[in-house]
């Protein structure tokens, strides 16, 4: 066992919601108008000149904006960070030939604004823990003469003391669909795990398979969505089906999704922690996929679907990889975010870059040595050589063809747990 310092969400309930919840709605109700003021920007920076805008550039360009000062000047930043980190995954995405991902879509619903997320930094909250009180900063539009904070009393959950952690980095109020919440980031100590090898596994992020897994010994793994696509699917139609969308029957339906999916990326994240433990790896690697912006040739991507997305790249992939890094560090293991960059264009056989990312049925196929290969686990593998190798290692010598055939995880909703597909061979 060894000591380090982690970052932990802790989630804790307001105990004086009725005093508090109409100033967190129009908090939150101002981060989705400042979203959308940002969405709106950005559109008409990429029409003009073909370009989407850093966060900071946003921001800069912004901060004059009558929206930007609902907010606290750091909570209105992380709006607009959030939106910028949006676009970056998606173009990503599209940057690597996954033609289903759509940008990210306004907040609204008719005439009416979501109440979004809001987050506070430091000097936008003041944490009380003597009696468990938090005071949250309004922006000078929402300030009334009298009050110019939120003042919330919070209840965490039992086993959670926030006078103990080493420090509270930022709180974010967060709509449940019924009511407000507070979520406490902080540093705090704990005791991990050695690491349970020096071997390095490359994860890839997708649609389609939500991971594939390139081990350094050349093993491969992928973890395709069908569930959960399913789960979607099933949900989304049933919400439809709701006479008004803000109705108890479809906030239901809204929790029991997002609950499903929770316990799906708790479970997932687990099954590859597992995995990793088993095999021997200290470090996984992560595509990802922020921080990618070039304007792709052929102009493709400007053809923005109408509709917002599924909400799948941002939420999804965020919720997942805080899970997962979480497990990990719990074992010992560390998570290394490299960019996805060219990850899907080269061949991680021979290095070859091919100047056409399309992939034939999920395949990659590599004209210069000959390597066919499952598409998403080539990206795995590049990203996992994005991180030098280990002294210990030597990389292994690895012979073309072992990538063609990854083992498949599917969830068992009889079970709730992940388990091998049979091999089908034909
Ligand atoms: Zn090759």
């Amino acid at each position: 066992m060894a000591k380090q310092v982690v970052t932990r969400t802790y989630t804790a309930s307001i105990r004086n919601q009725q005093q508090v919840s109409d100033d967190l709605d129009s908090l939150g109700f101002a981060a989705s108008k400042l979203w959308n003021v940002g969405r709106w920007t950005i559109s008409r920076v990429w029409d003009e000149i073909d370009y989407i805008p850093e966060h900071n550039e946003l921001t800069a360009y912004l901060k004059s904006h009558e929206r930007y000062d609902d907010l606290h000047s750091q909570s209105s930043q992380r709006v607009l960070q959030e939106l910028a980190e949006a676009f970056n995954g998606w173009y990503g995405k599209r940057r690597n030939g996954d033609t289903r991902a759509n940008p990210p879509g306004y907040r609204k619903h008719g005439d009416k604004h979501p109440r979004s997320t809001v987050t506070f930094k430091a000097a936008g909250f003041k944490l009380d823990t003597q009696y468990d009180r938090v005071r949250l900063s309004k922006g000078s539009n929402l300030k009334e003469y009298w009050s110019d904070f939120i003042l919330c009393e919070y209840q965490t959950r039992p086993n959670v003391d926030l006078s103990t952690v080493e420090s509270a980095q930022q709180v974010r109020a967060v709509w449940t669909g019924k009511e407000w919440e507070l979520h406490f980031v902080c540093k705090v100590e704990v005791d991990v795990s050695e690491a349970p090898g020096e071997k390095t596994v490359g994860v890839d992020l997708g649609i389609n398979n939500f991971a594939a897994l390139a081990y350094e010994d050349g093993h491969a793994e992928l973890y395709p969505l069908n569930c959960l696509k399913q789960d979607d699917y099933y949900f989304s139609k049933r919400i439809a089906r709701c006479d008004d969308a803000d109705s108890k029957q479809a906030n239901r339906l809204h929790q029991k999704k997002s609950a499903r999916r929770t316990h799906y990326f708790h479970t997932l994240s687990k099954h590859i922690v597992e995995r990793c433990v088993e095999e021997g790896v200290g470090t996984i690697v992560v595509g990802n996929l922020s921080g990618i912006r070039e304007v792709e040739e052929n102009g493709e991507s400007k053809d923005w679907g109408k509709h917002g997305n599924l909400d799948l790249h941002s939420w999804a992939f965020n919720r997942f990889t805080d899970l997962f890094e979480y497990k990990a560090e719990m074992d010992g293991i560390t998570v290394k975010y490299v960019s996805e960059r060219d990850t899907s264009k080269s061949c991680s056989c021979c290095g070859r870059e091919r100047k056409a990312n399309r992939v034939e049925r999920g395949l990659y196929v590599c004209d210069d040595c000959g390597a066919v290969m499952n598409a998403d686990v080539n990206g795995a593998e590049n990203i996992r050589q994005k991180v030098p190798p280990s002294l210990a290692c030597d990389g292994g010598d690895r012979s073309n063809g072992w990538l063609a055939q990854p083992s498949t995880f599917l969830f068992d909703k009889e079970t709730g747990a992940f388990a091998p597909q049979e091999q089908i061979t034909s």
